[in-house]
This record gives structure tokens, sequence and C-alpha cells, in this order.
């Protein structure tokens, strides 16, 4: 649905930040695609721009691929930003940038929602879900689009129900351009990490949409242009188990509609895999990757996290059963938290070597507001806050530097060329071996599908193939790959390997920031200006 009931016309620029480098964006991968230049699609905000009054005109623009021009802000009668904590720095500068225009601007969003006092300039915040919140905002703005005297915090108390969303305005944004597709089902999850802000900010019992709602996305998604692979980003997939267990017919009687055009993928905790009936039908419903937070492999780290769930299965056997579903498994990893001990790091790649899995996402912890961990950090007094020479908010009880150390040589260990293809070599031999066959499909077969792998392939073949310094690791994997005829593997591993190589090697240097999550200021992979 739509905000109804609106009759003056506001036109609204939506302008969504540029991500500071980091682990998770794949931007080193970009120059080696058909013109990819930014990971996602920005749910919230095109989910906002899809919500605004049927006649009011909405520019959207993600900075990430052109920052916004004069022109767009003399255009617009108010801005709408929207981002997370590590976006925090860029989303100010929109907003200064805005109000040299005199126009008003609102954010919402995670990271108001978690910490409206992070944005002290903005005109209106935004904070919760879409809902009452948002109605009473497009009010406002209808009556008057100009600044208020003072900042106006606008609360959430009733959320619109996940039922009645309307369709992202994947229309507006150009999707071509974007690494992954993405896609929400539900929000929320039962579970409480002690790290994590999901059921602080979206409730432990998950909301949901309806499949039908979904397969009106996934055909919007592809009408608009996406191939290749779409993330659902609910925070957990089986946060709900009988609602994934609703979805996946509808999602298999999709893709055998298009022709699997497109490879799915999505966030779950690793006790899915005693769930063999669900496993089942996402392979026929062609997921092809699970993000799971592994976050340790120690058991007692998991205890003291309260993620015992994870604890559910063995976790190396989670992981094994996930493959056999020909599903790889991509993992988060934390480092620095209370039960590390010195040799925390080389039991950390010794798991990296026997879980095969080639993508872990290692990350130094990092207390975010709304966490049980904030809280229990505040009563020991070990939140550090505002230095931005460290890589994390936490006074971690080993000394901070040893800490980090730890972290860059797992980086630079963990992603060397060689032991990285390997990682990829066995999720070839045994993982994608057990995905469902599917057949080439029209898309597929088209000519600008054939031109796109052609450039991709050349372009990796060019600077990896030819100008790397790890052609050679790189060719001992390519070739068997290419007298398979699997292209599409090639393609995919490649493009992620090169990425993660680039950026260990930058970490383990000190460039990088150890944490997904830290403010500390460092380069914007994309310049927008
Ligand atoms: S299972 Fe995942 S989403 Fe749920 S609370 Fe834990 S870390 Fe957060």
């Amino acid at each position: 649905m739509r905000a109804e009931g609106i009759e003056t016309v506001r036109r609204i620029l939506c302008v969504f930040p540029r991500y500071t480098s980091s682990f998770g964006t794949f931007e080193y991968s970009y120059p080696l695609t058909d013109g990819v230049q930014a990971f996602m699609p920005p749910q919230g905000l095109l989910l906002i721009a899809a919500y605004l009054p049927d006649n009011w005109p909405v520019r959207f623009v993600d900075e990430n691929i052109r920052p916004a021009t004069r022109e767009d802000f003399e255009w617009a009668e108010a801005v709408f930003v929207s981002g997370m904590h590590i976006q925090r720095q860029q989303m100010n500068d929109i907003c200064r940038r805005a109000h040299a225009f005199e126009l008003a601007v609102a954010i919402g969003g995670p990271s108001v929602s978690a910490c409206p006092d992070y944005y002290p300039s903005f005109d209106y915040l935004h904070v919760g879900e879409l809902g009452d919140a948002t109605d009473d905002l497009i009010a406002r703005l209808a009556r008057d689009p100009s600044r208020p005297d003072r900042q106006i915090v606008l609360k959430t108390k009733d959320r619109l129900d996940m039922t009645r969303f309307p369709i992202p305005a994947y229309e507006l944004a150009e999707v071509k351009r974007y690494f992954l597709g993405s896609i929400q089902y539900s929000s929320g999850c039962p579970y409480q990490c002690e790290f994590c802000d999901i059921p602080g900010l979206y409730g432990r019992n998950p909301r949901l949409k309806t499949p039908q709602q979904i397969i009106a996305e996934l055909d919007k998604l592809l009408e608009c242009g996406v191939m290749g692979s779409v993330y659902f980003v609910d925070d957990n997939f089986i946060g709900n188990r009988k609602a994934a267990v609703d979805l996946l017919p509808h999602l298999i009687e999709w893709q055998k509609k298009t022709g699997y055009v497109m490879r799915l993928a999505c966030e779950a905790t690793l006790n899915i895999a005693k769930r063999p009936e669900i496993l089942e039908k996402m392979r026929e419903a062609f997921f092809v990757t699970i993000f799971c937070g592994i976050e340790t492999p120690d058991p007692d780290a998991l205890k003291a996290m309260h993620k015992d769930h994870n604890m559910m299965v063995p976790i190396l056997e989670g992981v094994h059963t996930i493959n056999s579903y020909g599903m790889e498994v991509v993992s988060g990893i934390i480092m620095g938290l209370d039960t590390d001990k010195p040799e925390t790091g080389d039991a950390l790649l010794a798991f990296v070597e026997e879980s095969r899995i080639p993508l872990l996402t290692i990350n130094l912890l990092q207390a975010l507001p709304k966490t049980p961990l904030w809280d229990r950090l505040e009563r020991e007094n070990r939140l550090i806050h505002d230095d931005e020479t460290r890589d994390s908010n936490v006074d971690f009880l080993m000394p901070y530097d040893q800490v980090v150390s730890s972290w860059r040589k797992c980086m630079e260990i963990a992603y060397q060329p060689a032991r990285l293809y390997a990682r990829y070599q066995h999720q070839c031999d045994y993982t994608y071996a057990n995905r469902l066959k599917v057949p080439v499909s029209a898309a597929q077969k088209s000519w600008s599908n054939i031109k796109r792998g052609l450039i991709m392939l050349s372009k990796i073949f060019w600077k990896v193939g030819v100008l790397g310094d790890y052609r050679k690791v790189f060719w001992r994997f390519a070739l068997p790959r290419l007298r398979k005829g699997d292209i599409e593997g090639l393609i995919s591993s490649a493009l992620i390997a090169h990425h993660l190589i680039m950026f260990a090697r930058a970490a383990s240097v000190g460039q990088q920031n150890a944490s997904n999550y830290s403010l500390r200021l460092r380069e914007a992979s994309v310049p927008a200006e």
C-alpha cells in the first residue's frame, strides 16, 4: 500500500550514502565485472520511496554509483536519507549538502533508529520501522516542506503490517549496477546473541510478508533487469521455520516457471543443518549460498555470547551438511571476545582449513547500541567512545595491539591465494557438484548475457590471469573449470576470490578496518565527487 489522502505534491530526493570500504561490499571485484558499482539496492529507502503518495515524484540516488548533484538538490523539495552506522559520516555529509540548498532533510533506517543522537543536524529523525511515524512525516512535509525551527523526532509506535508493504521501488534504482539483487521476506529474530542489535531493533517474533508478495517482488526484480543472484536480507531466514517452509514451494514454482534465472542466497542460523526437509527444498529453489554467523569455533565463547543454538550440531558437521545440499556456507567470525586467548588466532586458522569455507568475514568485536553486550560493557566501564584511532569501541581483555595483530595475521594467512583457491576447489568438487542441475534458460542463452559473461571473463583473464601476481594459482584453478565448461563457477569464484585476496592484503598491513562496524574513517569505496 501507499500513504493515502495527501493531495499536495512534493518532490522527494532519496539519497543513499556511500559505504566505507569494507570486507562485505566486494568493491575489489567490481573492476572485473561489466559495470557493477555498488553492492545491493537499499531495501529501506526503496521501500519508503514506494510508500510515498502516488502523486509525489521521487528521485533516487545511490552515492555508491553517482553523487547527488546540484541539479538533484535544486529539483527536490525535501531529502530522505537512510543507512547503517558505518555510513554515519556520509549521511551527515549529505545532510550538510542538502542544507546548503535550504532543504529539509529526514533520516530513517537502522542507524538513526538505534542512535538518534548520532544525527543532530537532521530536521526530521524517523525512528523505527515503516508506520505511523512515516505517515506523520509525510503529512508534515505535505503541509510545509520548509526546514522546521528545531529537530523533530518521529517514533513509530504502530508499525505497518509487512503484508501491507508495497514492493520496493526497484524501478528507481539502476539494478544492473549492483553486485547482488536484494529482497526481504521477514524481519526480526527469536534469538538473543549478546552482540546483535536485531532483536532490540526489530523484535524477537519475526514479522512476515506473504509468499505472494515475494513472488511479485521477484517478478519486478526480473523486469527491472536483475540477473544472477538475489540475496534475502532477512535477519534469519529460519527465524520462523514454518514461514520458510510455506515460502519455499512458491520459490520452487517460480524458478521452474522462469527457468531458474536467479541464484538465491540468505542468512540463517547454523541449526538449519538440523532441518533436512528445509535444506532439500532450498536446494530445489536454487539457493546456492547461506550466510551463517558461526562467530567462533570455541564452544565456551558461543555459550558466553548466548549463541548456544550454534552448538545444536557440531559446527563442521553442520557446514558439511549444508554443503551436501549444494549450498556454500559464508561465515561471520568475531575476534576480540572476552573468551579469546593468545592461541585463538591459530585455532581460527585451523577451523578455516577444516571447514573449507572460502569466505569468512572476520571482524573485531564492536559493541552496538541496543545490545546486551553494550549494556554489559557499559556496566563494566569497558566502552571506548569516540576514539577514531581504534578499530573497535570495546576495551578487550587481551591487549588491543595483540588482538589487532592476531586479526591481521588471520586475514593474511586465510586469504593467501593458494589457500583460498584450495577452498574454492573443494567447493567446486563437493558443494557445487551437489547443486540442482538446472536447464539453461532462454535468458542465459541470450546475447546480452553471453556478452556480459565474455566481458567478465576477459577482464578476469587480463587483470588476474595475465597481470595478477597470483596468476599461477589462478590458472591452476581455472584450467580444469574451463575444460569442464564451468564458466559460471569460474567467474563467480574468481570475482569473489580477487576481492578477498586484495582486501586481506590491505588489511594485513593496516589499511582496512578490523570491524565492518568501526567508525574509524577510511577512504570511501567510490568517491562521490
Ligand atoms: S541469530 Fe543472528 S540475527 Fe539472531 S540474534 Fe543471533 S546474530 Fe542476531
